[in-house]
């Protein structure tokens, strides 16, 4: 299996104040831990800030959006460049936050992470059915839906430094989350179509899990088949419990 990812959405919270505090706990709590990638999303207010509490620590970071645009008139926006110049090596794209206040369309999504990739950075592009999708037992046709038009236009070379995070929206937040078995049905189809995609690329693409992850459910999510880490929204904001699922997904 490819090497475990971990990463927190800090969403809009965790101030640059804030930050300070929190990155130098997380680096100590995670430091015996090398086979598990760690990745954090703060806001980008509080990017920097994270940046120099990690220090050397392995701790990558992420934009939790970015704009397709490389500059200009886009009041609000932040580029791949600006993200990159600030240390981050990852940006989450399609987050069903921004897909339902923000209207962010598959096209969009695949329009960022081709910009991340052609910029050198790793898109997470986020997937996920709601709670009407799957009592109308739609799951798999809209998550594919969303893998195919958010994935659009990646070519099976750039697939290596791709991330889906799959995430059903019913479980995000809600406290809610999908059973291993149902979770790895999900991530089974998914896998599936990055194949179809990317051939034996599609192989090696991680597959996160996101959706009310906590330390006591994180071992046996991870423990699936087709789950390679996971996108850690609430239980991400106290550095002790984010440890503990990186820890979770550590072998040792
Ligand atoms: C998320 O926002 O991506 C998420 C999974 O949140 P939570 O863990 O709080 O459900």
């Amino acid at each position: 299996m490819s090497r475990p990812i971990i990463a927190a959405n800090f969403k809009m919270n965790v101030t640059a104040g804030e930050m300070a505090s929190y990155a130098p706990r997380l680096a100590a709590a995670v430091a015996d831990i090398d086979d598990v990638e760690v990745v954090v999303a703060p806001p980008f207010t509080s990017i920097d800030r994270a940046a120099r509490g990690f220090g050397n620590s392995a701790i990558r970071l992420a934009g939790q959006d970015v704009s397709e645009q490389p500059h200009g008139a886009f009041t609000g926006e932040v580029s791949v460049a600006m993200l990159r110049e600030l240390g981050c090596r990852y940006a989450i794209v399609g987050h069903s936050e921004r897909r339902l206040h923000e209207g962010e369309t598959d096209a969009r999504v695949s329009a960022k992470a081709l910009a991340l990739l052609a910029g050198g950075m790793r898109p997470i592009v986020c997937v996920g059915e709601s709670l009407a999708d799957r009592e109308q037992d739609r799951t798999l046709e809209v998550v594919n839906a969303q893998l195919r038009g958010g994935l659009a236009g990646v070519s099976a070379d750039q697939a290596r430094d791709l991330v889906v995070a799959y995430e059903p929206i019913w479980a995000i937040g809600t406290g809610r989350t999908a059973t291993p078995e149902l979770a790895q049905e999900v991530h089974g189809a998914v896998r599936e179509g990055l194949q179809a995609l990317f051939g034996d690329a599609g192989t090696d693409v991680r597959i996160q899990y996101g959706g009310s992850v906590k330390p006591d459910n994180a071992a046996a999510l991870m423990a699936q088949r087709d789950i390679d880490g996971a996108l850690v929204g609430g239980a991400s904001l106290d550095p002790a419990s984010f440890a503990s699922i990186v820890r979770a997904a550590s072998s040792r």
